[in-house]
């Protein structure tokens, strides 16, 4: 009789499949290890795996910490006929494996358990897909079953990573001083360029809530309290159409500090990054970080979250292209354009076929009309830019652009917004297509001075490119004379900042207004009149009359940055109870029709068509007192 055998028909004996007194767990099914071998104990958990070996019955039982091996004799699998995902506590001895079955994956391969008590403390229905293993299952019934894709390994990891990395990060911001605040979730629009929630009030008929698109205003309100340094681990709401990597409800890491300006900011935000990723994760990250302009950025990577991990950098043809001989090249400068290229080494060996469909369809699709291209040659090279690059051109072009012979430069041409996407977009393809990213890397860059105001062609007017409380470079917005109707709007800066992590953009923040009079000049620039000042700011303007300090702040998406440190790239997979893409909860089924009675109560009546509409209930029964 081998060990194993031995105990369980000795066990047997004494076995019983009832409700014990006592069933609570000693031990998790994480926990033993050879030094336990000789003490009984008792496990709970889930059954991940059932095996018969004729006579010997084997269960696999699950945790949040891991799985043991347990035994059980025939007679006792046989009476309590357990099936997958039964919760079920177990008590028995603890034995050595014989060293053949050592199983070295698991922290608990060493040992197993030989059940003499067995108790089943809840069933399960089949599960719509295993726990455990690696299957591809649909979004859809993730979601809609989301506590057992929860009971996966790979999802709870991720919870528990998320929950180390916002301990991590609270701590940080505490040992820097800051005072955590709660903010309401019933309040006032907060202008973060997205579509509100609204909640309607029952006491104040046809009157709303806004739920918060970020805490900015109280935030702001509490430097002018004297909070000095406040943080808050904020949900924010933002009714946006959604992409796969944005939620109607998110969560940020958001702060403000007092008497401060934009490179006090940047140094809080990377000590508390640096002891995050330390704390949370054994990685040292390097700080500071590089800093950037946005028009830098803009003319080097073509976009204002660069990745700059890899090279790849736009070069400047303009001083070339003014006195070119291709018409197209002369007009862009000529009407304040650019003409910028790419030049692409031959070992990333690319087509005329993968220029003209592949990238030029990623140029259209920016906008661009097309995708000139030369290959590089000091006698006029190849390819359609080729005919204007004879002679002295071809190299002056080679020396303006940095480019070596049988490079393949592309260009693109126009105004400087659309050069900037289709180069940008082109750039990201190609870092992407040559593996120029080397993976588990984390690079961090600070974006600065992004423009002020940005003009609407459809609206006529302008709107704040970050928010109407971000300070703009120069208080007095470049003179009395400047109005909403100054085109010199469009070329001022403001004092917002990006933080940019391998191309995503992580969170974003500004040094405010503090001076009640540049405030209602902003509004009124924005097409805020008074009365709408007023009626939608009042509270801040009144507290910004009463001795404003200086203040900054800035926020992060956590769902992003706690993705982005598990070098997952969708926000879904960190966040426990996620929407879908048309911002729907599939395992609540919300949003959904409520009764009538409900509607009336905050004086709501709904247009909707008869099918969707809920059956008029009878009079609601009214609500009880506490
Ligand atoms: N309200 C933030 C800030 O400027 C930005 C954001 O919520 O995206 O601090």
């Amino acid at each position: 009789m081998t060990p194993t055998a031995r105990l369980v028909s000795s066990a047997l004996h004494a076995s019983a499949v009832q409700a014990t007194t006592d069933w609570r767990r000693t031990h998790t099914c994480g926990d033993l290890r050879a030094s336990h071998v000789g003490s009984t104990v008792t496990l709970n958990g889930w059954v991940a795996a059932r095996r018969d070996h004729g006579g010997i019955y084997f269960v696999d039982l699950r945790d949040r910490y891991g799985i043991t091996q347990v035994v059980l004799g025939t007679e006792l699998a046989d009476a309590v006929k357990l099936g997958p995902e039964f919760t079920i506590s177990v008590r028995g001895k603890v034995i050595a494996r014989d060293a053949a079955n050592v199983n070295p994956d698991r922290p608990t391969g060493a040992v197993e358990v030989v059940a003499d008590r067995l108790e089943i403390l809840s069933r399960s229905k089949t599960p719509p897909f295993p726990i455990d293993g690696e299957e591809e299952v649909s979004l859809e019934t993730r979601l809609k079953y989301r506590y057992l894709d929860l009971r996966r390994a790979g999802m709870r990891g991720n919870l528990v990573h998320r929950s180390r990395f916002i301990h991590a990060m609270r701590s940080a911001f505490l040992r820097q001083n800051f005072v955590e605040v709660e903010t309401p979730i019933l309040t006032k629009a907060t202008p973060e360029g997205a579509r509100d929630y609204l909640v309607p009030s029952r006491v104040h008929p046809g009157e709303f809530y806004a739920l918060p698109q970020s805490p900015q205003i109280f935030k702001q309100i509490l430097m002018v309290a004297g909070l000095d340094r406040y943080f808050q681990v904020a949900r924010c709401f933002r009714d946006e159409d959604l992409r796969a990597d944005r939620q109607p409800e998110f969560t940020q890491l958001d702060m403000e500090m007092s008497f401060v300006e934009e490179d006090d900011i940047f140094r809080t935000w990377e000590q508390v990054l640096h002891e995050t990723f330390r704390d949370a994760m054994g990685v040292e990250v390097a700080i500071p970080f590089p800093r950037m302009s946005w028009l830098d950025a803009m003319e080097r990577y073509g976009v204002d979250k660069p990745d700059v991990r890899f090279g790849l950098e736009l070069r400047d043809a303009g001083a070339w292209a003014k006195t070119c001989e291709f018409g197209l090249f002369r007009d862009a400068i000529a009407n304040g354009g650019r003409v910028k290229a790419l030049v692409v080494p031959p070992s990333h060996e690319l087509s005329r076929k993968d220029v003209e469909d592949g990238l030029t369809g990623i140029a259209k699709s920016a906008g661009a009309g097309g995708l000139a291209w030369w290959k590089a040659g000091k006698e006029g090279g190849v390819g359609p830019l080729a005919r204007f690059c004879k002679g002295e051109a071809a190299a002056a072009l080679m020396t303006a652009i940095g480019a070596n012979e049988g490079d393949m430069c592309l260009f693109a041409a126009g105004a400087r917004n659309t050069v900037w996407k289709v180069l940008g977009e082109i750039r990201n393809h190609l870092g992407k297509r040559f593996g120029l990213v080397k993976p588990g890397t984390w690079s961090f860059t600070w974006v600065t001075q992004f423009p002020m105001f940005e003009w609407d062609a459809d609206s006529k007017r302008w709107f704040s490119a970050h928010h109407p409380f971000t300070a703009p470079v120069e208080w007095d917005l470049g003179g009395a004379d400047v109005d909403a109707s100054s085109p010199k709007l469009g070329d001022l800066f403001s004092r917002a900042y990006d933080l940019v992590m391998n191309g995503w953009e992580l969170g974003s923040g500004s040094v405010r207004i503090h001076k009640s009079d540049v405030q209602q000049r902003i509004f009124t620039i924005l097409g805020i009149g008074p009365e709408e000042q007023e009626r939608k700011f009042g509270g801040l303007l009144e507290a910004l009359s009463y001795g404003a300090p200086p203040h900054a702040g800035f926020a992060i998406g956590l769902d992003r940055l706690t993705a982005l440190s598990m070098g997952l790239d969708n926000i879904r997979d960190m966040i426990a109870f996620p929407k879908t893409a048309s911002a729907t909860d599939l395992m609540c089924d919300a949003p959904s029709i409520v009764d009538p009675a409900q509607l009336a109560e905050v004086h709501i009546r709904t247009t909707l068509p008869a099918a969707k509409a809920p059956a008029t209930a009878a009079p609601a029964a009214p609500p009880k007192q506490p």
